[in-house]
């Protein structure tokens, strides 16, 4: 299906959490394209953090003290274009750094530590309140959007998918982007990121009591948009 971009308007917050590998960065900013509203990807905003950490020269073991000096030191920049989705980090593009393995590695960790998630959680809340003020409608796409993050949020979706279903799609991410792939180590990866973004302790991955949850298995991303496109409209938030 082909979303004409602008032929409606979507208005209030929508939360788009669930694990990696789900859908969700395409199937939000292909919603909010079609609603003429904001995207925020808060995971690049933890991942620009953490290649930040990096680049200080820390690592998994680091004192969380250095790594919470090293977020308060950076500048971030979100743009909220659905069609150009962007981050900067201190005025760089790192868009396509914060990709790479070594940031995907650590991110988990680093968005555990509570001092960077109170911090980056307000800056959140600021982005779409402006985004809000200027557009009307905004699609926000995380782990906490819907829990911690966008209480009031107009709807909220929890999308999952199994570990081997996930890992193929990020897999097949990672190839187009020509980015090495390896499917047993992405699946690794899925598999470790799910259980410390599950188990940490503060505002960890859950579906919000009041988020529909969509299993994505066995659809695809038009019929996960449909979906989403059909609860925004008996919502009234797509008019
Ligand atoms: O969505 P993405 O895979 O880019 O997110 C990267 C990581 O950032 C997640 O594995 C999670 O550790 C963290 N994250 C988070 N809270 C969010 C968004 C992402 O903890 N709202």
């Amino acid at each position: 299906m082909d979303v004409v971009t602008g032929s409606e308007k979507l208005r209030g917050a929508v939360a788009m959490d669930g694990p990696a590998g789900t859908g969700k960065s395409t199937v939000s900013r292909r919603l909010a394209q079609a609603g003429g509203a904001a995207y925020l990807d808060t995971g690049a905003m933890y991942r620009a953090v953490t290649l930040a950490v990096l680049r200080a020269g820390l690592g998994a073991d680091a004192p969380e003290a250095d790594v919470v000096a090293v977020a308060r030191a950076v500048r971030l920049q979100s743009g909220t274009d659905p069609a150009a989705p962007s981050i900067e980090l201190d005025g760089e593009d790192v868009e396509s750094q914060i990709r790479g393995a070594p940031v995907t590695r650590l991110v988990s960790a680093v968005s555990a530590v509570p001092a960077v998630r109170a911090q980056l959680v307000e800056r959140q809340r600021e982005l779409v309140a402006d985004a809000l003020a200027n557009s009307g409608g905004a699609v926000v796409e995380g782990r906490d959007i819907g829990s911690v993050v966008l209480p009031e949020a107009s709807l909220k979706v929890y999308l999952t998918a199994s570990p081997e279903v996930r890992a193929a799609r990020r897999a097949a991410q990672d190839r187009k982007a020509g980015r090495p792939t390896d499917l047993d180590a992405v699946l690794a990866d899925v598999r470790r990121r799910d259980e410390l973004d599950s188990t940490r302790a503060t505002s960890p991955l859950h579906a919000a009591t009041d988020a529909v949850v969509l299993d994505t298995d066995d659809l695809s991303v038009d019929a996960v948009l449909e979906k989403l496109l059909a609860l925004a409209h008996e919502r009234g938030l797509l008019t």
